[in-house]
């Protein structure tokens, strides 16, 4: 069974995805972290961020690994380095680009296909895996969201964290439409285990008996 987990950032899908993947005892696989990852790699060996035919061979030629809440890339564990803001800032950048998005797509279905998973992004409803078997989409206010990324990162400071997500939101807004189908779950009032229980819910509902 697929469950998706897609919203923009803030919304509280790391933390949601991780806890029910727990609670199903699925694998749990991080989207965002690999379009972090790229981008680690890409700015560390200087490629322009805009050269989406180069950063397509970059991806290509270096497979991701998501391995026990670790990621590497490169043989080099990047699970530190891809939080830092400024790869925050530069992410939607390399990931409008279709031919990476090309890439992460065909891996992403790859991962999928290996079995149960708790997915999160941004199109996994959508783009990803269209027929997963649950979909949510999380969302929650902007000041909310703002908050629970400066409890993340409080070297940023409040200003310059919520203008990033302002342009973060912008720049990803084309790439984070909910599935038609999805179940949509405005999280600024909700605490975790409340989300987690209902998506929990659903993903029963869903199971074969
Ligand atoms: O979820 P997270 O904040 O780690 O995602 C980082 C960035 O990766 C997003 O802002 C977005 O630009 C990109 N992304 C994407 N599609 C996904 C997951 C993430 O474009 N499925």
């Amino acid at each position: 069974m697929i469950v998706a987990i897609d919203g923009p950032a803030g919304a509280g899908k790391s933390t949601v995805a991780q806890r029910l993947a727990e609670r199903v005892g699925y694998r749990y696989l991080d989207t965002g972290a690999m379009y972090r990852a790229l981008t680690w790699l890409a700015m560390t060996r200087d490629i322009p961020l805009g050269e989406g035919a180069k950063l397509g061979a970059l991806a290509e030629e270096n497979p991701i690994t998501l391995e026990e809440g670790r990621v590497w890339i490169d043989d080099t564990d990047v699970t530190a380095a891809i939080r830092k803001s400024r790869i925050d800032r530069v992410v939607p950048v390399v990931a409008r680009h279709p031919e990476v998005r090309a890439i992460m797509r065909t891996r992403q279905r790859e991962l999928a296909e290996l079995g149960d998973a708790v997915i999160e992004g941004r199109d996994i409803g959508t783009v990803v895996c269209p027929g997963a078997d649950v979909k949510v989409y999380l969302n929650a206010e902007r000041q909310t969201r703002a908050e629970r990324r400066l409890a993340e990162r409080p070297e940023i400071g409040a200003d310059a964290l919520a203008t990033d997500l302002r342009i973060r939101d912008q720049s990803d807004a084309e790439r984070m439409m909910p599935a038609q189908d999805a179940v949509q779950i405005d999280t600024t009032e909700l605490d975790v285990e409340d989300v987690v229980s209902r998506i929990e819910q659903l993903v029963r509902e869903r199971q074969p008996a």
